[in-house]
């Protein structure tokens, strides 16, 4: 049986969705001999760079010319686009810049040379080009991306949770956070998946993972805004990893 061609790249991001597939140590010789790894310039320098792809994987966002052309290419040459990551899914942390005068940033940070840099306000993959499925986390989860391979080699695309974080620090029975503590833990607002990592070790969740489906934004900021959180404390936490609904570029 012909191997599905798989290729891994990546545009602007910590390149830890990547790495995290590097880390499936255990299971990375399964992967292998499963699909055919024609590109994945973070494990191998040697690439085919022109053949046509089953599935891409794309981590990081855009925040450049170069890397809208990097994401267009990729999307040319495959059947399948996979955003890996919040980044690629949400715009990440970079997209943190839209609290800000994206202008004032770039003076303050690199003065006049700001205005010649090559760059945007950062954008989700799917704003540029068709994604088909996409991978949250902060890093991906191993065994998130190690399900969505099998059930692509099976002809079927993954399933994520419908539900939030708050739903997996339940079924661990932690002490509520927010409830308990009036720590403002984005759980209630985060897509699952990550059994409730953050919880689990007594810290609240920053929302890594991007939003559950349902996520209700403004029924939560009028919940923490109750607690004693102003405004302005609870959209910064809540657009860390993803931007607001109806946010701006
Ligand atoms: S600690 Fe956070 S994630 Fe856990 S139940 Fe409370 S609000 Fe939800
Ligand atoms: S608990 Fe929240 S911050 Fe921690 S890994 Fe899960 S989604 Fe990310």
């Amino acid at each position: 049986m012909t191997k599905p061609k798989v290729g891994f790249f990546g545009v602007t991001g910590c390149a830890g969705d990547l790495l995290n597939v590097l880390n499936c140590e255990d299971q990375l010789l399964d992967l292998v001999d499963l699909v055919d790894i024609r590109e994945f310039l973070m494990a191998s320098s040697e690439g085919d760079h022109e053949v046509m792809l089953d599935v891409a994987f794309i981590e990081g966002c855009v925040v450049s010319q170069r890397d809208e052309d990097v994401v267009k290419a990729v999307r040319q040459r495959t059947r399948l686009l996979v955003a890996l990551g919040t980044c690629a899914m949400w715009g990440g942390v970079p997209t943190l810049d839209r609290l800000h005068d994206r202008g004032a940033l770039l003076q303050q940070v690199y003065g006049d040379f700001g205005r010649t840099i090559d760059t945007r306000p950062a954008q989700a993959l799917d704003e540029i080009v068709k994604v088909d499925f996409g991978l949250p986390g902060c890093p991906i989860e191993k065994h998130e991306f190690l399900a969505a391979v099998a059930n692509l080699l099976n002809g079927n695309l993954p399933q994520l949770p419908h539900y939030p974080v708050c739903a997996e620090c339940r079924f661990a029975e932690n002490r509520c956070l927010l409830g308990q503590d009036g720590a403002l833990c984005l759980g209630p607002l985060t897509i699952a998946g990550c059994d409730a990592r953050c919880p689990s070790l007594g810290v609240a969740c920053n929302g890594c993972r991007g939003p559950a489906p349902d996520a209700n934004f403004e029924s939560a900021a009028t919940l923490y805004q109750s607690m004693g959180y102003t405004r302005a404390q609870v959209e910064r936490a809540m657009a860390t990893f993803a931007p607001l609904p109806g946010a701006v570029h």
